[in-house]
């Protein structure tokens, strides 16, 4: 980027007519991307013209998904609805330098005229009819308050333009109807607002799904009549489920909030997304927004439509939750372990070192965050709960067991300190002692038992540590208890 190049400004103008769909989220992280690789701005623009349509709650959804991700926007958001008057003006201002005329066809006769021209198998063109009258039948017209739409005059020749995606476009204009641009009730059509808005908000890089290819032609023309500077374009390919067919509500979840409280991580969902439609080469997948940002390269974006996996979704989380910090990963944990009924608020606060600890040690093995909430119950629940099989399994030699048990007992309550160094060298030594030679997992296994339940935890000198010498103590000594007191 030189001297004379713009600073980017990039903006992402959902419809709030519903939630925020992943792939509007999408749209939204490839705007963002850019403004933040080249230093531009990423603005929210809110396209609220469709009243019936439109709702508070759609856009709220909009703003808390957007922030949930954190993809905020650098400027006011700006609501279309509340431009009109400058819209028409816009509007007005291609009336009088000549490029819009003033169309006083009614939507009944421009209905029958497209019913005739099918009826005789041809496509119905509007035939400019309005664009003919003599001066003098007009003026009657306007002074007598007949109502109008202004239509846009399509010149002759072809529109193009070098999209970032696609390449090089072109549009015959032979194919482009002179277009209405403003309602008989001075309300601007979709693609005038859009062109106004985007000249005021002085938008450099129009980057959007690629259903809006064929309003791009029409959004050239517009600036172009305006006197305004075209800016760049950018056709984001479609997201299709694995089907093959567009993504909906059919394949699943497709809301942002969905994923959010399925337990996915905002950094997951984004790298996730980011993969929709961009290679950023190198076999390169897993990456932080930073890392994002680094690499990101229009180059980059793809033409054909995108797969949304949910299974890749849910190891990209996986892949997250070993990289995010342990005090991200409590803050967002918390909240679920005291749902779940296992901890309060208050307790994780007075042990914040402890339950980052107990997180890094997890993390390693989930998937998703209701996946560590299950697995934290042995290590803040009070009272165990024992897993039958691995019961059945790992202390099946019950007097045998409690032998082993009994001398771990021994050997760790005499520890200088509680730490895994010694612990391990503790065990080794129970385990010379008793025959069992190399064979540590002969003591790992049940003891793994005694503490958590489970036939699988984390490694068993960080499980003694996490549990501290009093607790491990403990369940050792309930499970010698279980082990005299069941005879079978
Ligand atoms: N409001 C349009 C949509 O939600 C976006 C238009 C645009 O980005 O130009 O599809």
């Amino acid at each position: 980027m030189n001297e004379t190049t713009p600073t980017p400004r990039l903006r992402f103008a959902p419809s709030p007519t519903g939630y925020l769909h992943v792939g509007g989220a999408r749209t939204a992280l490839f705007n963002w991307l850019y403004a933040k690789r080249f230093g531009g701005q990423f603005l929210l623009r809110i396209e609220d013209t469709d009243k019936a349509r439109s709702t508070e709650d759609s856009t709220r959804a909009i703003f808390e998904g957007l922030r949930w991700l954190g993809l905020l926007w650098d400027e006011e958001v700006v609501y279309q609805g509340a431009n009109a008057d400058r819209n028409r003006a816009d509007s007005y201002r291609m009336l009088e330098n000549g490029s819009a005329y003033r169309c006083f066809c009614t939507p009944q006769e421009l209905a029958e005229r497209r019913q005739a021209a099918e009826a005789a198998g041809d496509s119905f063109k509007y035939d400019r009819r309005c664009d003919r009258l003599d001066p003098a039948e007009l003026s009657r017209r306007v002074a007598a308050g007949m109502p109008f739409t202004l239509r846009f005059r399509v010149p002759e020749g072809t529109t193009s333009w070098h999209d970032l995606v696609h390449e090089n476009i072109t549009f015959p204009n032979k194919d482009i109807e002179d277009f209405i641009i403003l309602r008989t009730d001075g309300t601007p059509i979709y693609n005038m607002a859009v062109v106004s808005d985007d000249i005021t908000m002085a938008i450099t890089l129009v980057m959007r799904g690629d259903d809006h290819i064929s309003n791009t032609p029409k959004q050239i023309m517009l600036y172009e009549a305006l006197g305004a500077k075209v800016p760049q374009f950018a056709h984001l390919p479609m997201i299709h489920g694995l089907d093959g067919k567009k993504l909906s509500k059919r394949h699943g979840a497709s809301a942002v909030g969905d994923y959010q409280h399925l337990g996915i991580l905002p950094g997951a969902m984004l790298n996730f997304l980011a993969l929709l439609g961009w290679a950023p080469g190198n076999d390169i997948e897993v990456m932080s927004m930073g890392q994002m940002i680094d690499l990101f390269d229009p180059a980059g974006l793809q033409k054909k439509a995108a797969i949304f996996d949910t299974k890749k979704l849910e190891w990209m989380n996986g892949q997250h939750l070993a990289i995010i910090s342990s005090h991200e990963l409590a803050a967002r944990i918390t909240p679920m372990l005291v749902v779940a009924g296992l901890t309060t608020a208050d307790a994780m606060a007075r042990n914040g070192a402890w339950l980052d600890s107990l997180l890094d040690l997890l993390k390693v093995r989930a998937r998703t965050l209701d996946d560590i909430v299950v697995q934290a119950r042995p290590y803040l629940l009070s009272e165990l709960e024992y897993d039958v099989d691995a019961m059945g399994k790992q202390w099946k030699d019950r007097p045998a067991t409690a032998a082993i048990l009994r001398a771990v007992r021994d050997a760790l309550s005499s520890l200088p300190t509680w730490g895994p160094d010694l612990m391990e060298e503790a065990l080794r030594t129970v385990a010379e002692e008793l025959g069992l030679g190399g064979k540590a997992g002969k003591i790992f296994q049940p003891l793994r038992v005694a503490l958590t339940g489970l036939g699988v935890s984390p490694g068993i000198f960080d499980v003694l540590s996490i549990l501290g010498r009093e607790r491990s103590l403990a369940r050792i000594d309930i499970a010698l208890q279980m082990l005299a007191t069941s005879n079978s």
